[in-house]
């Protein structure tokens, strides 16, 4: 039997629908259209099927609603480990195929004008604060919605900036590896940990060791 390719008509739909990635979010937003765009492109790219078994491998610099539409879509997920968030404030997604040892790097441009941005923030605070006018939940849900359609819709270089990015092994086995705190002795995401005195330890320990985050019992 012949394997399944990325040319054959119909891969597009083993994808999960945007629709399944706004009912697992919970609102439809910019934010997710642009994940759900991030998600595909760099499943095409990378020539990976939903990963189930682990191959991709995703380092989000950003914890915003994209990541939902990346978790969905990809299988990256959190819980499995495949998936860091290294919340750098920005709208960039590394993708790294365990297989291929291929990676690409997908920075969204700015595809919204800085005047829609703001209209659309002060819009967000009236209605989540409840100040806002009978007629505007409404004007911000229909605004969302017309945001997201315009992000699923646009040609992908528009909005997308994909580079092919070498990664050494040791950086994404730290990402990925888990050590063992030379403080506490508990298990720890290398990645979460630092030096402190020569030692390696965990983030708690760090503060503690360092006198930033103050002993348990010393009330200062
Ligand atoms: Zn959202
Ligand atoms: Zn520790």
């Amino acid at each position: 039997m012949r394997k399944t390719t990325d040319e054959e008509p119909g891969y597009q739909d083993k994808y999960p629908s945007f629709e399944a990635c706004v009912r697992f979010h919970g609102h439809t937003c910019p934010g997710l259209a642009t994940g759900y765009r991030v998600a595909t492109t760099a499943m095409r790219t990378l020539g990976v099927k939903r990963p189930y078994d682990e191959e991709l491998v995703c380092i989000a610099e950003t914890d915003a609603c994209g990541v939902d539409a990346i978790q969905m879509v990809t299988g990256c997920t959190a819980g499995k480990g495949n998936l860091a968030i290294r919340d750098y404030g920005k709208h960039a997604f590394t993708f790294i195929s365990r297989d291929s040892g291929r990676g690409i790097r997908i920075l969204v441009r700015r595809a919204d004008s800085p005047d829609r941005a703001a209209m659309m923030d002060n819009l967000r605070k009236r209605v989540f604060s409840g100040k806002a006018t009978a007629g505007e939940p409404a004007e911000y849900r229909s605004l969302m919605e017309g945001a997201a359609a315009r992000i699923l819709a646009a040609p992908e270089k528009d909005i997308l900036d994909i580079r092919e990015v070498r990664l050494e092994t040791p950086k994404m086995a730290s990402i990925f590896t888990t050590i063992t705190c030379a403080s506490c002795g508990e298990p720890v995401a290398d990645a979460r940990t630092s030096m402190v005195d020569g030692l390696r330890v965990c983030i708690p320990c760090s503060e503690m060791l360092s006198g930033k985050g103050g002993r348990p019992g010393h009330e200062h």
